[in-house]
């Protein structure tokens, strides 16, 4: 039994030792399971706690040219990418009804913030998968909310009517139908072989994997008078001056602070694979897709992401379990999968074919936004997590904002003005 499913007992927030296999983490790139040295380094410039996303676009950020790169120590508690990021739809988009929804709240100015935050994430893939030579079947495809219910239908149509003219509404158009461009890529390809660029960058970025952190301590005077971190792990301690966490939904284990502000949540996806005889019986989908079922005015949502090989990865069915919070809510277990009612009452017969489900936890937020920059009261500690389901167009621009906070020590207000100022994590939104 690994350390991570001894301490998991013992504390609920630590990732579990054995989840589910998703369908992304079949063909495992060399770095999965890889530890740089053999012991822990004693102390680091920076360590960042979390392989997925969000630790690996900070890495990748603090490891750009230029002279004294940083020595870094990435610690992760199971494998790269094993967390959410290799576990999700693999679909980077915001559904027009998130949207009206911030709208109905007279959030405009966080609305036109967001969008545009989104888009540059689109663009910052393409950028980056094509600057580094990424191989991770990154695909930019344009993408569908498509409404079943004529009533959601005919109050999307109002809602659009009434935003015309918005600039929000200019990459998206209404086909009684609806779609907005967006970027479907293989996330742990992604995720391994960017953390395999930032490591040829910066010799001294050390990864350590299947290597849990128990507790941090913060010391406000070390012994030159400044602020530092003790790290305890698995196989010893580490003393930084700077720490990220990058633990998204599992935050709340390291950080008690952001109890109730940053919940862990149990989502599932499933892979329908085309039959190897006779291939998919399914239609061949071009696009990606968000479908907005409306059952009994509750809200029902799913999603497509074709893939290259003829399969489809499709996840939702949340509202056939919701109501069991047991199942689902403040949980990190992703060793189960949901079983007798997400998925064998539901994807078995979303399109007649054999598949693969697996399970994944995310963090969700009281205010729908995720949490990123100073943890508040604690200098030399940032926090990037709370993606609300979302991270693939959230996680890697704020990463790089961190990474700029990290390695020139500025506030979130000095950083690229990109990153939505809302997305900074403070005491009000703490005690939110
Ligand atoms: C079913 C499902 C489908 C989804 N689909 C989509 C989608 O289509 N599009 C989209 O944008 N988003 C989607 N998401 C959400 C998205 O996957 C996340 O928002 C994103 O991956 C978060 O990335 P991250 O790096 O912050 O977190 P993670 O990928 O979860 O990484 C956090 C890492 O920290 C490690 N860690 C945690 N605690 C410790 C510790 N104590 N010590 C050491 N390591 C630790 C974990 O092992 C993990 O590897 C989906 C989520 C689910 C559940």
């Amino acid at each position: 039994m690994s350390p991570a499913t001894n301490q998991a007992a013992k504390n609920s927030y630590l990732p579990v030792a054995n989840p589910t296999t998703p369908y992304w983490r079949t063909d495992l790139h060399p770095l999965d399971s890889h530890r740089s040295t053999e012991d822990l380094p004693s102390q680091a410039d920076v360590v960042i706690i979390g392989a997925g996303i969000s630790g690996v676009s900070v890495a990748y950020h603090l490891s750009q040219a230029g002279d004294n790169l940083p020595s870094i120590l990435l610690l992760e508690a199971r494998q790269v990418c094993s967390g959410a990021t290799g576990r999700n739809g693999g679909h980077a988009k915001v559904k027009t009804t998130s949207i009206l929804k911030l709208l109905e709240k007279g959030q405009t100015e966080e609305v036109e913030a967001f969008v545009a935050f989104v888009g540059a994430h689109i663009d910052a893939y393409k950028d980056v998968v094509e600057r580094e030579g990424l191989d991770c079947e990154f695909e930019v495809h344009r993408s569908y909310d498509v409404y079943a219910n004529e009533k959601d239908a005919a109050a999307l149509r109002k809602a659009w009517a009434e935003c015309a003219g918005q600039p929000w509404t200019r990459s998206r158009q209404l086909i009684d139908a609806d779609f907005a461009e967006n970027v479907s890529s293989w996330p742990y390809k992604f995720v391994t072989q960017l953390l395999a660029r930032a490591m040829e960058r910066n010799p001294a970025l050390n990864l350590q994997t299947e290597t849990p952190v128990f507790d941090v301590e913060y010391v406000e005077k070390s012994e030159d008078g400044q602020p530092e971190t003790i790290i305890r792990t698995s196989r010893g301690s580490v003393r930084a001056k700077k720490v990220v966490f990058a633990t998204n939904a599992y935050t709340v284990g390291l950080l008690p602070q952001y109890k109730n502000v940053i919940t862990p949540y149990k989502g599932t996806a499933s892979h329908l694979a085309p039959s190897p005889d006779k291939g998919p019986v399914f239609p061949h989908l071009s696009h990606t897709y968000n479908l907005e079922f409306g059952l009994n005015d509750r809200e029902t949502v799913d999603y497509l992401n074709p893939r290259p090989d003829g399969g489809i990865v499709v996840g939702g069915g949340k509202w056939l379990y919701e109501k069991d919070h047991d199942l689902w809510h403040d949980t990190v277990d992703d060793s189960t999968t949901i079983d007798a009612i997400a998925r064998e009452k539901y994807f078995e017969g979303y399109m007649q074919r054999n598949f693969r489900g697996w399970e994944d936890i995310m963090g969700s937020t009281p205010d729908g936004f995720p949490h990123g920059g100073e943890v508040p009261g604690r200098k030399g500690q940032w926090v990037i997590g709370g993606f609300n389901g979302g991270g693939m167009t959230m996680s890697f621009l704020l990463g790089k904002g961190v990474a700029q906070m990290v390695r020139h020590d500025l506030p979130f207000e000095e950083i690229d003005p990109v990153i939505p100022r809302f997305f900074k994590s403070t005491n009000v939104r703490l005690a939110m």
